[in-house]
Protein backbone atom coordinates (compact mmCIF):
# COMPACT_ATOMS: atom_id res chain seq x y z
CA UNK A 1 0.00 0.00 0.00
CA UNK A 2 1.35 3.57 -0.75
CA UNK A 3 2.42 5.31 2.12
CA UNK A 4 1.90 8.89 1.15
CA UNK A 5 -0.19 10.46 -0.94
CA UNK A 6 -0.92 14.00 -1.40
CA UNK A 7 -4.12 15.18 -1.91
CA UNK A 8 -4.69 18.06 -4.37
CA UNK A 9 -7.87 19.71 -4.10
CA UNK A 10 -10.10 21.16 -1.30
CA UNK A 11 -13.18 21.06 0.22
CA UNK A 12 -15.33 17.72 0.78
CA UNK A 13 -13.73 15.81 -1.54
CA UNK A 14 -10.28 16.51 -0.09
CA UNK A 15 -11.68 15.27 2.91
CA UNK A 16 -13.00 11.99 1.83
CA UNK A 17 -9.89 11.51 0.40
CA UNK A 18 -8.10 11.91 3.88
CA UNK A 19 -10.68 9.71 5.44
CA UNK A 20 -9.96 7.09 3.31
CA UNK A 21 -6.27 7.57 3.74
CA UNK A 22 -6.10 7.23 7.14
CA UNK A 23 -8.50 4.09 7.12
CA UNK A 24 -5.66 2.81 5.05
CA UNK A 25 -2.69 3.57 7.35
CA UNK A 26 -1.57 6.20 4.47
CA UNK A 27 0.08 9.64 5.69
CA UNK A 28 -1.46 12.78 4.05
CA UNK A 29 0.06 15.31 2.63
CA UNK A 30 -2.91 18.79 2.33
CA UNK A 31 -2.26 21.47 0.28
CA UNK A 32 -4.45 24.74 0.36
CA UNK A 33 -4.36 28.22 -1.31
CA UNK A 34 -4.45 31.23 1.19
CA UNK A 35 -7.67 31.27 1.18
CA UNK A 36 -8.39 27.94 2.29
CA UNK A 37 -6.00 27.59 5.19
CA UNK A 38 -8.84 26.92 7.74
CA UNK A 39 -10.43 23.72 5.81
CA UNK A 40 -10.85 20.50 7.90
CA UNK A 41 -8.74 18.65 6.01
CA UNK A 42 -5.63 21.12 6.07
CA UNK A 43 -6.05 20.84 10.23
CA UNK A 44 -6.35 16.91 9.58
CA UNK A 45 -3.79 16.14 7.77
CA UNK A 46 -0.39 14.61 8.64
CA UNK A 47 1.10 17.85 6.74
CA UNK A 48 0.32 21.04 5.36
CA UNK A 49 1.44 23.46 2.78
CA UNK A 50 0.24 26.61 1.25
CA UNK A 51 0.50 26.31 -2.75
CA UNK A 52 -0.67 29.60 -3.35
CA UNK A 53 -2.67 32.59 -3.75
CA UNK A 54 -6.43 32.07 -3.64
CA UNK A 55 -6.79 32.31 -7.32
CA UNK A 56 -7.35 28.54 -8.86
CA UNK A 57 -4.82 29.70 -11.36
CA UNK A 58 -2.41 30.09 -8.81
CA UNK A 59 -2.95 27.45 -6.68
CA UNK A 60 -5.41 24.51 -7.03
CA UNK A 61 -4.55 24.61 -11.14
CA UNK A 62 -1.01 24.91 -10.77
CA UNK A 63 0.88 21.93 -11.72
CA UNK A 64 5.08 22.74 -11.01
CA UNK A 65 3.15 24.00 -7.14
CA UNK A 66 1.64 20.80 -6.85
CA UNK A 67 4.40 18.73 -8.36
CA UNK A 68 7.13 21.13 -5.76
CA UNK A 69 4.90 19.89 -2.65
CA UNK A 70 5.04 16.63 -3.83
CA UNK A 71 8.81 16.72 -3.95
CA UNK A 72 9.00 19.10 -0.91
CA UNK A 73 7.04 16.14 1.48
CA UNK A 74 8.56 13.09 -0.36
CA UNK A 75 4.87 11.94 -1.16
CA UNK A 76 4.08 8.85 -3.52
CA UNK A 77 1.21 9.65 -5.43
CA UNK A 78 -1.06 12.48 -6.00
CA UNK A 79 -5.28 11.73 -5.62
CA UNK A 80 -7.02 14.33 -8.05
CA UNK A 81 -10.43 14.26 -6.50
CA UNK A 82 -12.82 15.73 -9.41
CA UNK A 83 -12.97 19.15 -11.23
CA UNK A 84 -9.68 20.99 -11.19
CA UNK A 85 -6.46 18.67 -12.89
CA UNK A 86 -8.12 15.38 -12.05
CA UNK A 87 -9.06 15.04 -16.03
CA UNK A 88 -6.10 17.17 -17.51
CA UNK A 89 -4.07 14.28 -19.44
CA UNK A 90 -0.87 17.22 -19.31
CA UNK A 91 -1.44 17.04 -15.40
CA UNK A 92 -1.43 13.56 -15.24
CA UNK A 93 1.57 12.94 -17.46
CA UNK A 94 3.62 15.98 -15.62
CA UNK A 95 3.06 14.00 -12.27
CA UNK A 96 3.88 10.25 -13.74
CA UNK A 97 7.22 12.10 -15.43
CA UNK A 98 8.28 13.44 -12.16
CA UNK A 99 8.29 9.96 -10.62
CA UNK A 100 5.35 10.44 -8.75
CA UNK A 101 2.20 7.78 -9.33
CA UNK A 102 -1.00 9.73 -10.27
CA UNK A 103 -4.44 8.30 -8.62
CA UNK A 104 -6.40 7.62 -11.78
CA UNK A 105 -6.42 6.24 -15.47
CA UNK A 106 -3.46 6.59 -17.59
CA UNK A 107 -2.69 10.21 -19.04
CA UNK A 108 -3.52 8.53 -22.88
CA UNK A 109 -7.08 7.29 -21.66
CA UNK A 110 -7.74 10.57 -19.95
CA UNK A 111 -7.11 12.53 -23.17
CA UNK A 112 -8.42 9.89 -25.75
CA UNK A 113 -11.84 10.31 -22.95
CA UNK A 114 -10.97 14.40 -23.71
CA UNK A 115 -11.81 14.15 -27.31
CA UNK A 116 -15.25 13.51 -27.19
CA UNK A 117 -15.14 11.95 -31.20
CA UNK A 118 -12.37 9.33 -29.90
CA UNK A 119 -14.38 8.23 -27.06
CA UNK A 120 -17.91 7.99 -28.83
CA UNK A 121 -15.65 5.56 -31.88
CA UNK A 122 -13.66 3.69 -28.76
CA UNK A 123 -17.34 2.69 -27.18
CA UNK A 124 -19.17 1.95 -30.34
CA UNK A 125 -16.14 -0.71 -30.55
CA UNK A 126 -16.77 -1.98 -27.62
CA UNK A 127 -20.45 -2.26 -27.68
CA UNK A 128 -21.61 0.52 -25.82
CA UNK A 129 -24.74 1.84 -26.94
CA UNK A 130 -24.17 5.90 -28.15
CA UNK A 131 -26.81 8.37 -29.81
CA UNK A 132 -27.31 8.00 -33.87
CA UNK A 133 -25.13 10.73 -34.90
CA UNK A 134 -22.08 11.90 -37.08
CA UNK A 135 -19.41 8.85 -36.79
CA UNK A 136 -16.97 11.66 -36.17
CA UNK A 137 -16.11 15.45 -37.13
CA UNK A 138 -18.65 17.58 -38.81
CA UNK A 139 -17.54 20.76 -41.82
CA UNK A 140 -19.94 22.63 -43.56
CA UNK A 141 -19.04 20.30 -46.70
CA UNK A 142 -20.68 17.05 -44.98
CA UNK A 143 -23.40 18.79 -42.49
CA UNK A 144 -26.39 18.70 -44.15
CA UNK A 145 -26.20 15.21 -45.33
CA UNK A 146 -25.19 14.20 -42.32
CA UNK A 147 -28.24 15.83 -40.51
CA UNK A 148 -30.59 14.52 -42.91
CA UNK A 149 -29.52 11.34 -42.44
CA UNK A 150 -29.77 11.83 -38.74
CA UNK A 151 -33.28 13.77 -38.67
CA UNK A 152 -33.78 17.03 -36.77
CA UNK A 153 -33.38 18.00 -34.09
CA UNK A 154 -30.13 17.22 -33.73
CA UNK A 155 -27.11 18.57 -31.51
CA UNK A 156 -23.55 20.38 -32.39
CA UNK A 157 -21.26 19.07 -29.88
CA UNK A 158 -17.63 20.48 -29.46
CA UNK A 159 -15.13 17.25 -29.37
CA UNK A 160 -13.01 19.30 -26.61
CA UNK A 161 -15.94 20.49 -24.72
CA UNK A 162 -17.11 20.17 -21.23
CA UNK A 163 -19.01 21.42 -18.78
CA UNK A 164 -22.12 21.93 -20.82
CA UNK A 165 -20.52 24.15 -23.05
CA UNK A 166 -20.01 24.17 -26.52
CA UNK A 167 -22.96 22.78 -27.87
CA UNK A 168 -26.49 23.98 -29.82
CA UNK A 169 -29.43 22.17 -30.66
CA UNK A 170 -30.57 23.07 -34.32
CA UNK A 171 -34.48 22.29 -35.33
CA UNK A 172 -34.51 24.07 -38.57
CA UNK A 173 -31.94 22.97 -41.62
CA UNK A 174 -31.69 26.19 -42.95
CA UNK A 175 -30.06 27.29 -39.68
CA UNK A 176 -27.81 24.47 -39.70
CA UNK A 177 -24.91 26.27 -41.54
CA UNK A 178 -24.96 29.20 -39.26
CA UNK A 179 -25.73 27.47 -36.27
CA UNK A 180 -22.47 25.15 -36.83
CA UNK A 181 -20.20 27.94 -37.62
CA UNK A 182 -20.73 29.86 -34.52
CA UNK A 183 -20.31 26.64 -32.81
CA UNK A 184 -16.99 25.80 -34.04
CA UNK A 185 -16.02 29.43 -33.56
CA UNK A 186 -17.19 29.05 -29.56
CA UNK A 187 -15.37 25.75 -29.76
CA UNK A 188 -11.96 27.11 -30.84
CA UNK A 189 -12.49 29.98 -28.72
CA UNK A 190 -13.43 28.16 -25.17
CA UNK A 191 -10.96 24.40 -25.46
CA UNK A 192 -8.57 25.09 -28.55
CA UNK A 193 -10.47 23.07 -30.99
CA UNK A 194 -13.17 24.13 -33.51
CA UNK A 195 -13.58 20.28 -34.21
CA UNK A 196 -17.51 19.52 -33.73
CA UNK A 197 -19.68 16.65 -34.08
CA UNK A 198 -23.44 15.98 -34.40
CA UNK A 199 -25.94 13.90 -32.47
CA UNK A 200 -29.26 13.62 -32.49
CA UNK A 201 -30.76 15.67 -29.53
CA UNK A 202 -32.95 13.85 -27.56
CA UNK A 203 -36.43 15.20 -25.97
CA UNK A 204 -36.95 14.19 -23.00
CA UNK A 205 -33.76 11.76 -21.56
CA UNK A 206 -33.05 10.81 -18.31
CA UNK A 207 -29.28 11.18 -17.45
CA UNK A 208 -27.97 7.73 -15.89
CA UNK A 209 -24.83 6.23 -15.24
CA UNK A 210 -22.53 3.73 -14.41
CA UNK A 211 -20.02 3.39 -12.17
CA UNK A 212 -16.82 1.28 -12.79
CA UNK A 213 -13.62 0.41 -11.31
CA UNK A 214 -10.26 -1.03 -13.28
CA UNK A 215 -6.70 -2.63 -11.72
CA UNK A 216 -4.86 -1.26 -15.46
CA UNK A 217 -4.47 -4.79 -15.96
CA UNK A 218 -7.53 -5.42 -18.21
CA UNK A 219 -10.13 -6.51 -14.94
CA UNK A 220 -12.89 -4.16 -14.37
CA UNK A 221 -15.90 -4.48 -12.53
CA UNK A 222 -19.26 -2.48 -12.38
CA UNK A 223 -20.94 -1.12 -9.30
CA UNK A 224 -24.40 -0.50 -10.70
CA UNK A 225 -26.26 2.69 -12.25
CA UNK A 226 -26.92 6.22 -10.88
CA UNK A 227 -30.07 8.40 -12.14
CA UNK A 228 -28.92 12.30 -12.08
CA UNK A 229 -31.41 13.72 -13.79
CA UNK A 230 -32.46 16.62 -11.48
CA UNK A 231 -29.94 19.03 -12.75
CA UNK A 232 -30.19 22.89 -12.88
CA UNK A 233 -28.21 24.15 -15.97
CA UNK A 234 -26.14 20.76 -17.07
CA UNK A 235 -25.74 20.65 -13.04
CA UNK A 236 -26.74 18.10 -11.09
CA UNK A 237 -29.01 18.43 -7.92
CA UNK A 238 -29.92 15.17 -6.67
CA UNK A 239 -28.59 11.97 -7.27
CA UNK A 240 -29.86 8.49 -6.52
CA UNK A 241 -28.77 4.28 -6.89
CA UNK A 242 -29.72 2.15 -8.48
CA UNK A 243 -31.55 4.37 -11.04
CA UNK A 244 -35.45 3.97 -10.64
CA UNK A 245 -37.66 2.15 -13.35
CA UNK A 246 -35.39 0.04 -15.33
CA UNK A 247 -36.05 -3.20 -16.85
CA UNK A 248 -33.39 -5.37 -15.41
CA UNK A 249 -32.05 -6.65 -18.73
CA UNK A 250 -31.15 -3.32 -19.78
CA UNK A 251 -29.68 -2.26 -16.87
CA UNK A 252 -27.56 -5.58 -16.84
CA UNK A 253 -27.05 -5.38 -20.30
CA UNK A 254 -25.80 -1.58 -20.79
CA UNK A 255 -23.64 -2.54 -17.85
CA UNK A 256 -21.95 -4.97 -19.13
CA UNK A 257 -20.74 -3.50 -22.24
CA UNK A 258 -19.08 -0.88 -20.06
CA UNK A 259 -17.12 -3.15 -18.16
CA UNK A 260 -15.84 -4.81 -21.62
CA UNK A 261 -14.61 -1.64 -22.91
CA UNK A 262 -12.55 -0.99 -19.68
CA UNK A 263 -11.22 -4.14 -20.48
CA UNK A 264 -10.49 -3.51 -23.42
CA UNK A 265 -8.57 -0.24 -22.65
CA UNK A 266 -7.35 -1.78 -19.36
CA UNK A 267 -8.63 0.88 -17.56
CA UNK A 268 -7.02 2.08 -14.27
CA UNK A 269 -9.17 3.54 -11.07
CA UNK A 270 -12.60 4.44 -11.29
CA UNK A 271 -14.42 6.01 -13.89
CA UNK A 272 -18.12 6.83 -15.09
CA UNK A 273 -20.17 5.92 -18.22
CA UNK A 274 -22.36 8.85 -18.77
CA UNK A 275 -25.73 7.69 -20.66
CA UNK A 276 -29.01 9.50 -22.11
CA UNK A 277 -31.64 7.05 -21.19
CA UNK A 278 -34.96 7.58 -22.92
CA UNK A 279 -37.85 5.32 -23.85
CA UNK A 280 -35.95 2.28 -22.76
CA UNK A 281 -32.70 2.63 -24.89
CA UNK A 282 -29.05 3.56 -23.46
CA UNK A 283 -26.75 5.95 -25.51
CA UNK A 284 -23.34 7.33 -24.27
CA UNK A 285 -22.57 10.70 -24.03
CA UNK A 286 -19.07 10.96 -22.05
CA UNK A 287 -17.17 9.10 -20.05
CA UNK A 288 -15.31 10.47 -16.76
CA UNK A 289 -12.06 9.30 -15.93
CA UNK A 290 -12.14 10.30 -11.95
CA UNK A 291 -14.50 9.94 -8.65
CA UNK A 292 -17.85 11.58 -9.41
CA UNK A 293 -19.15 14.35 -6.88
CA UNK A 294 -22.18 11.74 -6.55
CA UNK A 295 -19.72 8.73 -5.83
CA UNK A 296 -21.65 7.88 -2.58
CA UNK A 297 -25.03 6.95 -3.11
CA UNK A 298 -23.19 3.83 -5.11
CA UNK A 299 -21.28 3.08 -1.92
CA UNK A 300 -23.98 2.95 -0.15
CA UNK A 301 -25.95 0.28 -1.81
CA UNK A 302 -22.94 -1.60 -2.80
CA UNK A 303 -20.74 -1.31 0.86
CA UNK A 304 -17.87 -0.73 -1.70
CA UNK A 305 -15.42 1.96 -0.86
CA UNK A 306 -14.64 3.99 -4.18
CA UNK A 307 -11.94 6.19 -2.90
CA UNK A 308 -9.98 3.15 -1.35
CA UNK A 309 -10.46 0.88 -4.16
CA UNK A 310 -8.49 4.24 -6.10
CA UNK A 311 -5.40 4.15 -3.40
CA UNK A 312 -5.34 0.27 -3.88
CA UNK A 313 -5.27 0.02 -7.96
CA UNK A 314 -2.39 2.64 -8.05
CA UNK A 315 -0.75 0.77 -4.80
CA UNK A 316 -0.76 -1.95 -7.36
CA UNK A 317 -3.02 -4.07 -4.87
CA UNK A 318 -5.66 -4.38 -7.72
CA UNK A 319 -9.39 -4.76 -6.91
CA UNK A 320 -10.66 -6.10 -4.12
CA UNK A 321 -13.79 -7.49 -5.06
CA UNK A 322 -14.62 -9.76 -8.50
CA UNK A 323 -18.13 -8.83 -9.91
CA UNK A 324 -19.90 -11.69 -8.90
CA UNK A 325 -19.17 -9.98 -5.29
CA UNK A 326 -21.00 -7.00 -6.11
CA UNK A 327 -25.00 -7.27 -4.80
CA UNK A 328 -26.38 -4.12 -5.17
CA UNK A 329 -28.53 -3.55 -1.68
CA UNK A 330 -31.30 -0.84 -0.88
CA UNK A 331 -31.79 2.53 -2.25
CA UNK A 332 -29.36 5.48 -1.89
CA UNK A 333 -30.28 9.16 -2.72
CA UNK A 334 -28.14 12.32 -3.22
CA UNK A 335 -28.69 15.71 -1.95
CA UNK A 336 -25.57 18.56 -3.03
CA UNK A 337 -25.66 21.06 -0.51
CA UNK A 338 -24.78 24.77 -1.48
CA UNK A 339 -23.97 27.71 -0.16
CA UNK A 340 -26.45 29.84 -2.63
CA UNK A 341 -29.54 31.67 -2.45
CA UNK A 342 -32.32 28.73 -3.02
CA UNK A 343 -34.12 31.63 -5.03
CA UNK A 344 -31.72 33.65 -7.61
CA UNK A 345 -29.44 30.19 -6.93
CA UNK A 346 -26.17 33.37 -6.75
CA UNK A 347 -24.01 31.80 -4.76
CA UNK A 348 -23.37 32.88 -0.87
CA UNK A 349 -20.28 32.83 0.31
CA UNK A 350 -19.88 34.03 3.91
CA UNK A 351 -19.41 32.55 7.81
CA UNK A 352 -21.76 29.61 8.70
CA UNK A 353 -22.28 31.14 12.16
CA UNK A 354 -23.94 27.25 13.34
CA UNK A 355 -23.63 24.26 12.14
CA UNK A 356 -26.12 21.26 13.06
CA UNK A 357 -24.98 17.72 10.96
CA UNK A 358 -28.33 15.45 10.84
CA UNK A 359 -28.12 11.93 11.92
CA UNK A 360 -30.02 8.65 12.25
CA UNK A 361 -30.07 5.53 10.67
CA UNK A 362 -28.75 5.43 6.89
CA UNK A 363 -27.57 9.14 7.15
CA UNK A 364 -24.19 9.93 5.94
CA UNK A 365 -23.22 13.79 5.98
CA UNK A 366 -20.00 14.53 3.23
CA UNK A 367 -19.17 18.07 4.36
CA UNK A 368 -16.43 19.81 5.47
CA UNK A 369 -18.10 22.77 7.36
CA UNK A 370 -17.89 23.63 10.69
CA UNK A 371 -19.36 25.73 13.22
CA UNK A 372 -17.90 29.49 12.49
CA UNK A 373 -16.39 28.12 9.16
CA UNK A 374 -16.26 30.62 6.32
CA UNK A 375 -17.37 29.58 3.02
CA UNK A 376 -14.41 31.00 0.50
CA UNK A 377 -15.79 33.16 -2.56
CA UNK A 378 -13.66 31.92 -5.31
CA UNK A 379 -14.32 28.21 -5.65
CA UNK A 380 -17.21 26.13 -6.40
CA UNK A 381 -20.40 26.53 -3.93
CA UNK A 382 -20.84 23.09 -3.01
CA UNK A 383 -20.61 22.51 0.93
CA UNK A 384 -21.42 19.02 1.60
CA UNK A 385 -23.64 16.39 0.56
CA UNK A 386 -26.34 14.76 2.38
CA UNK A 387 -27.14 10.79 1.65
CA UNK A 388 -29.82 8.84 2.48
CA UNK A 389 -29.96 5.24 2.92
CA UNK A 390 -32.78 2.73 3.13
CA UNK A 391 -34.02 -0.85 1.92
CA UNK A 392 -36.34 0.72 -0.54
CA UNK A 393 -36.87 4.07 -2.01
CA UNK A 394 -39.40 5.08 -0.03
CA UNK A 395 -37.34 4.73 3.17
CA UNK A 396 -34.26 6.35 1.67
CA UNK A 397 -36.89 9.25 0.87
CA UNK A 398 -38.27 9.16 4.50
CA UNK A 399 -34.76 9.63 5.96
CA UNK A 400 -33.71 12.26 3.48
CA UNK A 401 -36.78 14.71 4.54
CA UNK A 402 -36.26 13.89 8.06
CA UNK A 403 -32.74 14.85 7.83
CA UNK A 404 -33.61 18.00 6.04
CA UNK A 405 -35.48 18.67 8.54
CA UNK A 406 -32.83 18.60 11.13
CA UNK A 407 -29.77 20.22 9.19
CA UNK A 408 -29.26 23.75 10.36
CA UNK A 409 -26.48 25.93 8.33
CA UNK A 410 -26.82 29.40 9.71
CA UNK A 411 -25.25 32.28 8.28
CA UNK A 412 -25.14 31.69 5.04
CA UNK A 413 -28.32 30.82 2.66
CA UNK A 414 -28.17 27.72 1.45
CA UNK A 415 -30.27 25.29 -1.33
CA UNK A 416 -31.63 23.36 1.59
CA UNK A 417 -35.30 24.90 1.59
CA UNK A 418 -34.98 23.75 -2.26
CA UNK A 419 -34.23 20.45 -1.36
CA UNK A 420 -36.87 20.19 1.59
CA UNK A 421 -40.07 22.03 0.20
CA UNK A 422 -39.24 21.75 -3.51
CA UNK A 423 -37.89 18.45 -4.79
CA UNK A 424 -38.91 15.94 -1.94
CA UNK A 425 -42.50 16.92 -1.83
CA UNK A 426 -42.31 16.43 -5.56
CA UNK A 427 -44.86 13.79 -6.56
CA UNK A 428 -42.88 13.51 -10.16
CA UNK A 429 -40.20 13.14 -8.15
CA UNK A 430 -41.25 10.72 -5.10
CA UNK A 431 -42.83 8.15 -8.33
CA UNK A 432 -39.28 8.41 -9.92
CA UNK A 433 -37.57 8.42 -13.11
CA UNK A 434 -37.99 12.16 -14.76
CA UNK A 435 -36.24 13.40 -17.16
CA UNK A 436 -33.37 16.18 -17.42
CA UNK A 437 -35.57 19.04 -18.02
CA UNK A 438 -37.72 18.39 -15.17
CA UNK A 439 -36.77 20.45 -12.25
CA UNK A 440 -36.03 23.43 -14.89
CA UNK A 441 -39.26 22.77 -16.16
CA UNK A 442 -40.79 23.14 -11.92
CA UNK A 443 -38.73 26.17 -11.19
CA UNK A 444 -39.92 28.15 -14.15
CA UNK A 445 -36.58 28.48 -15.61
CA UNK A 446 -37.82 27.44 -18.80
P1 LIG B 1 -20.31 18.05 -21.14
O1 LIG B 1 -19.03 17.30 -21.18
O2 LIG B 1 -20.16 19.46 -21.56
O3 LIG B 1 -21.04 17.88 -19.86
P2 LIG B 1 -22.15 16.14 -22.41
O4 LIG B 1 -21.90 15.46 -23.70
O5 LIG B 1 -22.02 15.33 -21.17
O6 LIG B 1 -21.20 17.43 -22.33
O7 LIG B 1 -23.57 16.80 -22.45
C1 LIG B 1 -24.01 17.66 -21.43
C2 LIG B 1 -25.52 17.70 -21.38
O8 LIG B 1 -26.07 18.17 -22.61
C3 LIG B 1 -26.16 16.36 -21.16
O9 LIG B 1 -26.20 16.00 -19.80
C4 LIG B 1 -27.55 16.62 -21.72
O10 LIG B 1 -28.30 17.37 -20.80
C5 LIG B 1 -27.27 17.50 -22.92
N1 LIG B 1 -27.07 16.69 -24.13
C6 LIG B 1 -25.90 16.27 -24.64
N2 LIG B 1 -26.09 15.51 -25.74
C7 LIG B 1 -27.43 15.45 -25.95
C8 LIG B 1 -28.28 14.80 -26.91
N3 LIG B 1 -27.77 14.08 -27.90
N4 LIG B 1 -29.62 14.95 -26.78
C9 LIG B 1 -30.14 15.67 -25.76
N5 LIG B 1 -29.40 16.31 -24.83
C10 LIG B 1 -28.07 16.19 -24.90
Amino acid sequence: MLKKVLIANRGEIALRILRACKELGIRTVAVYSKADRDLLHVRLADEALCIGPASSKESYLNTPSLIAAAEATQAQAIHPGYGFLSENADFADAVEQSGFIFIGPRAETIRMMGNKVAAIEAMKAAGVPTVPGSDGAVCAENAIAIANRIGLPIIIKAAAGGGGRGMRVVTDINALLDSLSVTQAEAKAAFGDDTVYMEKFLQHPRHVEIQILGDGEGNAIHLGDRDCSLQRRHQKVVEEAPAPHIPEQIRQQVAASCVEACKQMRYRGAGTFEFLYEDGGFYFIEMNTRVQVEHPVTEMVTGVDIIKEQLRVASGLGLSYRQEDIIIRGHAIECRINAEDPKTFLPCPGKINYYHAPGGPGIRMDSHIYTGYSVPPYYDSLIGKLIAYGDNRQVALQRMRNALDEIVVEGIKSNIPLHRDTILTDTAFNEGGVDIHYLEKKLGLV
